[in-house]
């Protein structure tokens, strides 16, 4: 059995409807869904301000390939496209980590590396990630380590950029477009 922990963002029209039809698209492989956050976005490039949340998925029939291929095919069916690295995007849908039963898996091939290898510096993952899984862990340089330890290490700027917003994202569900 495969779980893994999704991190989704969308800062290009109706966020909110991209990151349900993401939620809507795992099915009943969703096992747990983080409150919606708005981040300003970073990497240098001027855009609108990203929704982003966790799920966390499980299929006993999917490995991280496969968790892979479903990402990308979320983000394609979203009308993604890659125009600027670091910019504006539709639908992002980014592998955070995977577990094989209890262990974490460890990949490093030229698709694939997990965990992902910039998620200990990422407020916009682990702010949403703490909510869904308050104990959550994340093996960083070989070491498995306290994601609220790796979260308290930023900068407050940074934590501080998180905003909870009262927007919902649900199980099975459609949602009216964001106002
Ligand atoms: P981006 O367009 O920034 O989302 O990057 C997508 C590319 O990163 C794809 O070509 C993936 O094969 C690769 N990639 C490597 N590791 C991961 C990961 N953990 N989650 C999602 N994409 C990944």
């Amino acid at each position: 059995m495969t779980r893994v922990v999704l991190s989704i963002g969308s800062n290009l029209g109706d966020r909110m409807a991209r990151l349900q039809a993401a939620v809507d698209g795992l099915g009943v492989s969703v096992r747990a869904l983080s409150p919606v956050y708005e981040t300003d976005a970073w990497g240098g490039v001027e855009q609108g301000a990203f929704l982003n949340a966790i799920v966390i998925a499980d299929d006993p029939g999917a490995d991280e390939h496969e968790w892979l291929r479903l990402a990308q095919a979320l983000e394609d069916a979203n009308e993604r496209v890659r125009e600027q690295k670091w910019g504006p995007r539709t639908l992002d849908v980014d592998l955070v980590t995977c577990y094989d039963g209890a262990a974490e898996v460890s990949s490093r091939d030229e698709r694939l590396t997990l965990p992902h290898p910039l998620a200990h510096l990422r407020a916009f993952v682990m702010v949403p990630w703490l909510a869904v899984d308050p104990d959550a862990e994340l093996t960083v340089a070989g070491e498995s380590q306290r994601v609220d330890r790796l979260l308290s290490e930023l900068e407050a700027v940074d934590r501080d950029g998180v905003r909870l917003t009262g927007l919902v994202l649900r199980l099975g569900t459609t949602v009216e477009p964001e106002a």
